[in-house]
C-alpha cells in the first residue's frame, strides 16, 4: 500500500551530499535575489525568526507601550507562540474565507492604539492582499512582518512574498516550500529594524549538537521515505508530524547550522523545478474539482503566483469534512484538516490575546471546513483523478 505524504520536498542524495560537502552561506545571498531585499540571514526556525523580527521591531519603535502584534485569526499556531516568545500580545482579525486571508477593510477598522506590528500569513503559499495590508500598516503607522513561512518564491504583482513592509521571513521546515527539518530566514528593508537584527544576529549562538545531528540523520530519513512506496513506513513516527502543529513557546533560537544551510542553499536553487511541480499539481486539481457540489476552491488574487505548499479547499459540512478525511486515508492520500481550530479557540491563545471581537466566523469557518491535498513532485499523475473520485462516493 503506498501513501502520498500531505507535504514535501523532493530531497535529493546529492542535495544532502552537498551538504556535507561544503558548508556553506551562500542561503543569504540566494534569498536576497528573490526577495529583492538586502539584508537576509538564515536561522533556526521561522519561529525563531519572527520572534526576533519582533523583538527587533520593539527596540526600534522605542514605545514599549505597543504590545500588540494583529494576526490573521486563522494561522499556524506557532505565530502566536512566538509573539509569546517575545513579550508581545496578539490581536485577532478575522480573516476572509474566500482567500484565506486578512481583508485590508477589515484590518482598518481595529483598534491599533497599542499596535507593533501587523503579521500576514500567506497559507499554503497563496499570497494575502499584501499591498492592502501594506497600505493600511503605513497609513496607521505600525510595522508589517510578511510571514512568508509557506510562501518562498510566491510573487505578487512580481514582488516577492515576504518582501512587503519591514521584514519578512521563510521557514524550511517539513511542510514548506523547501526543508531542511528545521530553519528559516529572515529578511528585511534597510533602516532601525535590520540595524538591531543585525546585532542580535551576530550574538546567537550556534545550533546545539543534538539538534544538528539529528536534524541532519531525519533529513536523510526524509529524503529516502517521503517517496509515497515508501511513506506508510515512517509515517507514525512522531518526528513525521507533516500537517500537525502545536503551541510551543521553548523553541531554540539559534543559527542555522552549516549543514542545513548548505542544504538550503541547494534547494533554493531548486526552487523554480520544485514551484513547478506544485504548480502543476494544483492547477490539475483545480481543473478536476472545478464545479464539484459542496466544494470551495480558494483563488489566488488576481497578479499573484502562488507557491502551492498545499492545495487548500473548504467542504460545505463540517461531518462530510470528517468523512472526506477519513475516506482520503483510505485512498492513501495525505488530505489534512490542517490547523484545527481558529486561534481565538486555542486555549494558549485566548488567555492572552488583545480584548477585541469575541466573534470570528471567517476564522473559525475555515477551521471548520478546510481541506488541504498535497501538491509536491512526488505526487502521481492520477492524483487528482482518484481525489475527485473520493469527493464524489463521500457526497452524502
Ligand atoms: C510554519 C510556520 C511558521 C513557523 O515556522 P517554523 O519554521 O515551523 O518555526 C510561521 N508562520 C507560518 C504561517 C507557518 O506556516
Amino acid at each position: 500500500m503506498s501513501f502520498i505524504a500531505p507535504a514535501g520536498t523532493p530531497v535529493t542524495i546529492r542535495d544532502l551530499a552537498s551538504g556535507l560537502a561544503a558548508p556553506g552561506s551562500g542561503a543569504s545571498e540566494a534569498l536576497r535575489a528573490i526577495s529583492g531585499l538586502p539584508h537576509a540571514w538564515s536561522i533556526s526556525s521561522g519561529r525563531a525568526a519572527m520572534t526576533i523580527i519582533l523583538e527587533a521591531m520593539r527596540q526600534a519603535s522605542g514605545d514599549s507601550k505597543r504590545d500588540e502584534v494583529i494576526v490573521p485569526a486563522y494561522t499556524c499556531y506557532s505565530v502566536p507562540a512566538s509573539i509569546e516568545r517575545a513579550g508581545l500580545r496578539p490581536r485577532l482579525c478575522d480573516v476572509v474565507p474566500a482567500t484565506l486571508g486578512t481583508n485590508p477593510e477589515v484590518l482598518r477598522r481595529q483598534d491599533f492604539s497599542r499596535v507593533l506590528a501587523v503579521v500576514s500569513s500567506n497559507l499554503y503559499g497563496l499570497p494575502n492582499d499584501l499591498a492592502g495590508i501594506e497600505s493600511v500598516c503605513k497609513e496607521q503607522g505600525v510595522l508589517l512582518l510578511d510571514d512568508a513561512a509557506q510562501a518562498l518564491g510566491a510573487r505578487v504583482d512580481n514582488r516577492a512574498v515576504g518582501s512587503f513592509g519591514e521584514a519578512g521571513l521563510y521557514s524550511f521546515d517539513k511542510g514548506k516550500v523547501i526543508s531542511t527539518i528545521q530553519g528559516g530566514a529572515i529578511v528585511c528593508r534597510p533602516g532601525p529594524v535590520a540595524e538591531r537584527l543585525e546585532s542580535a544576529i551576530a550574538t546567537l549562538p550556534a545550533s546545539g549538537l543534538v539538534e544538528r545531528v539529528g536534524n541532519a540523520l531525519k533529513l536523510g530519513i526524509y529524503s529516502v521515505f517521503l517517496r509515497p512506496t515508501l511513506y506508510p513506513m515512517i509515517r507514525a513516527l512522531p518526528f513525521t508530524g507533516l500537517g500537525h502543529t502545536v503551541y510551543k513557546t521553548r523553541f531554540p533560537i539559534a543559527r542555522l547550522s552549516n549543514f542545513s544551510t548548505a542544504v538550503a542553499t541547494r534547494l533554493i536553487g531548486r526552487l523554480d523545478e520544485l514551484a513547478s511541480a506544485r504548480r502543476r499539481n494544483a492547477a490539475a486539481l483545480t481543473a478536476a474539482l472545478e464545479g464539484e457540489p459542496g466544494i470551495e476552491l480558494i483563488r489566488p488574487l488576481p497578479g499573484s503566483v502562488a507557491a502551492w505548499v498545499r492545495f487548500p479547499l473548504l467542504v460545505s459540512d463540517p461531518d462530510r469534512r470528517a468523512r472526506l478525511i477519513a475516506a482520503f486515508e483510505r485512498a492513501g492520500i495525505g488530505a489534512t484538516a490542517s490547523y484545527p481550530r481558529a486561534l481565538a479557540d486555542v486555549p494558549a491563545v485566548r488567555s492572552r490575546m488583545a480584548p477585541g471581537d469575541t466573534d470570528y466566523p471567517g476564522a473559525r469557518r475555515i477551521a471548520q471546513s478546510i481541506v488541504t491535498l498535497p501538491t509536491h513532485a512526488y505526487c502521481p499523475p492520477d492524483l487528482p483523478e482518484r481525489v475527485r473520485k473520493v469527493i464524489r462516493e463521500c457526497r452524502n
